[in-house]
């Protein structure tokens, strides 16, 4: 038995539900992801649009061809909205909405009948590229663009488009009498519905490797001030040790003097503003070196030196500390306070030491800087 075209269309219809459901539900499930239940919306729209299609035979026909594409114009439009949603605050409802509606009210004003088919193809792929073209744009600007999922999702796209620009040509081709009509329409459509579904797949395949990254970033970044965390500063650490064991390393560990006073005297939200500095000073420092850095936790901080730059590594304790004690740190209560820093630092010349050792050692340094009066940098070496 062989399958006829009608059959497979509503298979299709009823595999692209079932598929809009399960969109829907993950994207009400997971509330940070707007994207997903944008894209959820767009899934009804479709389903219903392709739905009406299916039954065109039996409806008449402004509403098997006139709503049910109209339908389809603003669920396109909706995809593209939910690609913007992913990485942007600001979602494009205005031009989309224009857009959407324009399209619809032109597409409206062709005859439903056969002799306008040629045109309402011409106009729906058109559409569909517009759409398409402008949610490729968005992965493509997204902070994550890189990601396995978002170039994923830009090939999804594109193979989409270039399925929907043959049909395009195509339909040209055979509304001007070059070819005549044949099989290729229903193969396009059946090739652009098994994208879709894979499209479907990736939109979900992307909201989980943002959640991963999420996950990522509040088990491992400080929420204050965006640096490694201490399980995140010693995991990097180790693994920076691991890789070069006989390559000569320096530890820095800070800590910020008379802390305590900042919150007591000008507010714990000055002391976290005091927090936030210090660390943009740390990757002003550190930041372009073979450094490992973080927050300990309260008001210390560590750096892990390697390379080129473990011979400077006093220097560059002292240029911070110095840096830190002669720029006054403006608070958002419109204060202005000084802060200094006391750092133990310790070099280990030739490698092999365990972390932990080298964490024993500067912190005695760190305990001499503070006994010796503060705002200093105390040197050792293993
Ligand atoms: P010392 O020079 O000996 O290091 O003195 P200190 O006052 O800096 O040290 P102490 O350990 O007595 O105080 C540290 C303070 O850091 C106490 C705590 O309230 C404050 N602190 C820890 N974490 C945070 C934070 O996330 N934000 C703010 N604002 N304060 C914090
Ligand atoms: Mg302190
Ligand atoms: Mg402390």
């Amino acid at each position: 038995m062989k399958l006829d075209l009608y059959t497979l269309y509503v298979g299709h219809v009823t595999t692209f539900v079932l598929m809009t459901t399960i969109l829907l539900l993950i994207g009400l499930r997971y509330r940070q992801e707007q994207a997903l239940r944008i894209w959820g919306v767009a899934g009804v729209l479709a389903c219903a649009g392709i739905a009406l299609i299916a039954l065109r035979p039996y409806l008449p026909l402004w509403l098997g061809v006139g709503l049910a594409n109209c339908l389809l114009f603003f669920s396109l439009m909706l995809t593209w909205v939910g690609g913007v949603a992913l990485d942007h605050a600001r979602l494009p409802w205005r031009p989309g909405l224009l857009l959407a509606g324009a399209v619809s009210g032109v597409f409206l004003l062709l005859p439903f009948g056969p002799e306008a088919f040629a045109w309402r193809i011409l106009l729906f792929s058109a559409a569909y590229l517009l759409f398409h073209a402008l949610l490729w744009r968005s992965l493509r600007r997204s902070p994550h663009q890189a990601r396995l999922g978002y170039r994923l999702g830009r090939l999804i796209v594109l193979l989409l488009m270039l399925t929907y620009s043959v049909r395009l040509l195509y339909s040209s081709a055979v509304s001007s009498g070059w070819l005549a009509n044949s099989a290729l329409f229903a193969y396009l459509d059946y090739q652009a519905m098994w994208l879709e579904y894979a499209k479907l797949l990736c939109f979900i395949f992307i909201c989980f490797e943002r959640l991963e990254i999420r996950l990522y970033q509040q088990a491992m970044l400080d929420s204050l001030t965006g640096l490694a965390n201490r399980r995140a500063f010693h995991e990097q650490a180790e693994q920076r040790l691991a890789a070069n064991p006989d390559a000569p390393v320096a530890l820095l560990v800070m800590d910020l003097d008379w802390f305590k006073r900042v919150n007591d005297s000008h507010g714990h939200l000055a002391g976290d503003e005091v927090l936030v500095h210090f660390a943009t000073l740390l990757d002003r420092h550190f930041g372009h070196f073979d450094a490992v850095y973080g927050r300990n936790g309260g008001e210390e901080f560590s750096v892990l030196l390697s390379g080129s730059a473990v011979p400077h590594a006093p220097a560059l304790a002292e240029t911070l500390r110095h840096t830190l004690a002669a720029e006054p740190i403006a608070t958002s209560d419109g204060n202005t306070l000084q802060q200094t820093v006391s750092t133990g630092l310790v070099v280990a010349p030739r490698g092999h030491t365990p972390l932990r050792e080298l964490f024993r050692q500067a912190d005695l340094q760190l305990y001499a800087a503070k006994e010796q009066g503060r705002n200093r940098v105390c040197v050792g070496a293993l």
